[in-house]
């Protein structure tokens, strides 16, 4: 089927390639040329804006950064709804607050755009290998008419709710995750301190209750010290920001992840926006007085 592909990064890029090695033609518009360029040469449709991919597409994929740029790709001009025919669908995988994804879904549909939000976990890698895990929001029919386009980028689709409700399981997944990849640096930099091999201390954990994929996967790039991105350390303290908001409104007490995005701040001030969010062992090995390079 013609499907449309908005944000071509780290993300969008492997996952618009899958739905070309699907069998969809698929028409890619992204800021950038030379996030463009892969796709194009994929055979990929060329557009010269959101609203022309949802000319030429019943179905739109976004996988933008955070919820301006969700609202410019599809509310904003030259955006999906200027586009966008009767009873189009468009999906936002990118990961922003569950009242925006409520907000945005209520004014696409005001446009006769029906809007799923369905955020996404596993990385780059399962991006690449077609693995990733997809948490859906929004209306039950949509959501099973776009199925095949999900199953072409994912393994494990689930419908969470209504609009907002794929957000809400992202916004817990990266609590996880955050505090995950804060106790596995924090972890590893105490092997380190202790004089312990840390390849050791990770290849023994693995074994035990501590076992986790992010010990597993994260914790070998920190010995690797590989902190090219990946997940960039400043879109998970974004992640935070959102998931510390919705506490705060909702009245919840996130002590564990409050910790975490404090340490993401940390990250931020030292300049490792911009690095994997794996770098979280140097921003301790800087708290432990180490050089932290
Ligand atoms: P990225 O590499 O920075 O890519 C973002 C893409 O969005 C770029 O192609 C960028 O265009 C485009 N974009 C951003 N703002 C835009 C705007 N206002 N108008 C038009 N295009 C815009 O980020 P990413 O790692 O792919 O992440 C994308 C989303 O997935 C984020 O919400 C992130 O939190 C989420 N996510 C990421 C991961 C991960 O491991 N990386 C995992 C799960 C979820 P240009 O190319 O022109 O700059």
């Amino acid at each position: 089927m013609d499907v449309g592909f908005i944000g071509l990064g780290l993300m969008g890029r492997p996952m618009a390639l899958n739905l070309i090695k699907a069998g969809h033609r698929v028409h890619v518009w992204s800021r950038r040329r030379e996030s463009m360029q892969p796709l194009l040469d994929a055979g990929a449709g060329d557009c010269a804006s959101a609203a022309e991919v949802a000319r030429h597409a019943s179905v739109t994929i976004g996988m933008v950064s955070d919820a301006p740029d969700v609202e410019q790709v599809t509310l904003g001009t030259d955006g999906v709804a200027d586009g966008a025919g009767a009873g189009h669908i468009h999906i936002d995988m990118s990961t922003i607050a569950p009242a925006a994804a409520q907000s945005i879904a209520a004014r696409l549909a005001e446009r006769g755009i029906v809007a799923l939000d369905a955020p996404v976990s596993g990385g780059e890698s399962g991006a690449i290998a077609g693995t990733l895990t997809i948490m859906v929001g929004g209306d039950a029919d949509a959501c099973a008419r776009v199925l095949p386009l999900l199953e072409a980028m994912g393994k494990s689709i689930t419908r969470i709710g209504e609009a907002g409700a794929g957000q809400v399981a992202k916004a817990c997944n990266q609590i996880i995750t955050g505090v995950g990849v804060a106790s596995v640096a924090e972890a590893l930099n105490f092997a380190a301190r202790s004089g312990a091999d840390g390849a050791k201390v990770r290849e023994a954990l693995l074994g035990g209750f501590a076992y986790s994929r992010i010990l597993e996967n994260h914790g070998q790039r920190m010995l690797e010290r590989n902190f090219r991105p990946g997940f960039k350390a400043w879109m998970h303290q974004k992640d935070l920001r959102i998931v510390m908001d919705e506490a705060h409104r909702l009245g919840v007490a996130l002590p564990a992840a409050a910790a975490a995005a404090q340490l993401f701040n940390g990250m931020m001030g030292c300049g490792m926006g911009e690095d994997d969010s794996v770098a979280m062992l140097k921003l301790f090995e800087r708290m432990s007085g180490g050089a932290g390079e």
